[in-house]
């Protein structure tokens, strides 16, 4: 696809998100929030689902959380977010900031799976826990943040990077730390440095070996 293909491809998706009136959180948003950031981005990032700074502005992570995100690109990768992709498993924003339903993730899958396609970046970071669930399930944050894998997805084989939210870092120094340091590896998975991926696939075999002793 050339990057005027997936600029007209990624609008089209955005106007489906924003016509959409088939979730109540979709009737009740001020706007949706269906992704922005360069087509072409090697990295894509996503959150969760748009707070009410988002929804007042129908872009992603433009709030507190954003700002960390922001600060974060730039002080350890050098990047700006418009260097990167931006979005959310859910494209509307749930009341009080509840976490998403099933059915609201289920709603907005297609959409989120169709950006993946198009931007087909070199690596998937995750933004906390719903959105590590949709490659990496059944497994907790706190064992797997920071640790690149390999996930086949539609057909591809994505480096996916599950990460703490910035939210979450922002309420707690600890993650705080673990956040700034599971960014800084980034920085040698975008240099094609693959060595540390390939280490998790071997260690996630591990667990099956010993259980049979
Ligand atoms: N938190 C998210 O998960 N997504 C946003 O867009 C903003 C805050």
């Amino acid at each position: 696809m050339t990057t005027e293909e997936k600029i007209a491809e990624l609008e089209k998706i955005a106007k489906e998100v924003r016509e959409f009136k088939g979730l109540d959180i979709a009737k009740n948003a001020t706007n949706a929030v269906p992704g922005e950031g360069d087509p072409d981005a090697q990295i894509m990032f996503i959150g969760e689902g748009p707070g009410h700074n988002e929804d007042i502005q129908g872009r992603p992570f433009v709030g507190q959380a954003g700002k960390l995100l922001e600060k974060t690109l730039m002080s350890e990768l050098g990047l700006t977010r418009d260097q990167v992709y931006i979005t959310n498993i859910i494209k509307y924003r749930p009341p009080e900031n509840r976490d998403p339903f099933p059915n609201e993730i289920e709603a907005c899958r297609e959409w989120l799976d169709r950006q993946i396609e198009v931007i087909s970046p070199k690596i998937i970071v995750t933004l906390g826990r719903y959105s590590m669930a949709k490659f990496i399930p059944d497994v907790s944050i706190s064992k797997v943040h920071g640790q690149a894998r390999f996930v086949d997805f539609s057909g591809q084989r994505y480096i996916v990077f599950p990460m703490y939210h910035p939210a979450a870092a922002l309420r707690a120094g600890a993650v705080m730390q673990q956040f700034i340091a599971d960014f800084s590896k980034l920085k040698n998975l975008l240099g094609g440095n693959t060595t540390e991926v390939a280490k998790i696939e071997e260690k996630k075999v591990e667990p099956e070996q010993s259980s049979l002793f």
